[in-house]
């Protein structure tokens, strides 16, 4: 497929084969937890929102999706450490059995803060499933329950993942070229 954002990609971290793989063995792994508890899938936007759609129909339970919209990064590449919930959940969550579906699991901030705020809102259980883990820059005591792959302290893009909004349809998790976030 022709692309015009390849040439800002350095290397490939995670090739869509990878991706496929390792996303119906978590599809399979959730099955099994979640057979006949009928859990609410959350996912965390934008980033979260191709792993989001591949997981669901890799995990054939019944359920149903929510999402919620989180903003720390404001265009940067690293936190700002405050979160702020920029679109609501849209149902009342009480009693239910959460997953929570993220694109990356970095500082931490975004899912201590999400986590602490589903708890409020009365669920029955919380689990963690983020694609990518980035343990190297954790600053908050919170570990995934279920994570596709550990990822070194780079910034990467593709599958969701952004830089300034670009890059989400990139089919795969690429580090950027640094010289795209110094020039431009
Ligand atoms: P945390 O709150 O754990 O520091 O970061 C969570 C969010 O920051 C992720 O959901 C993601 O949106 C963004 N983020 C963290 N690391 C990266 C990265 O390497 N690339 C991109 N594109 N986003 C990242
Ligand atoms: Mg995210
Ligand atoms: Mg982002």
């Amino acid at each position: 497929m022709r692309s015009e954002m390849e040439s800002d990609i350095l290397r490939v971290l995670v090739t869509e084969e990878e991706l496929r793989a390792r996303i119906a063995e978590m599809g399979a792994e959730l099955y099994d937890r979640f057979e006949g508890k009928d859990p609410l899938f959350l996912g965390v936007l934008k980033g979260s929102f191709v792993f989001m759609a591949d997981l669901v129909r890799a995990c054939q339970v019944k359920s149903d999706v929510e999402f919620i919209a989180v903003s720390s990064y404001q265009n940067a590449t690293v936190s700002s450490g405050r979160v702020q919930i920029t679109h609501d959940l849209q149902q009342d969550i009480t009693g239910r059995h959460l997953i929570i579906v993220e694109d990356i699991l970095d500082s931490g901030n975004t899912l201590a803060f999400l986590r602490d705020y589903f708890m409020t809102k009365g669920a029955a259980s919380i689990t963690i499933v983020t694609l990518l883990d980035k343990p190297s820059r954790r600053t908050k005591a919170i570990t995934a329950d279920l994570a596709g792959f550990v990822v070194p302290d780079e910034f990467v893009v593709g599958y969701g993942l952004d830089y300034c909004q670009q890059y989400r349809n990139v089919p795969y998790i690429g580090v950027l070229k640094p010289e795209v976030y110094s020039g431009k």
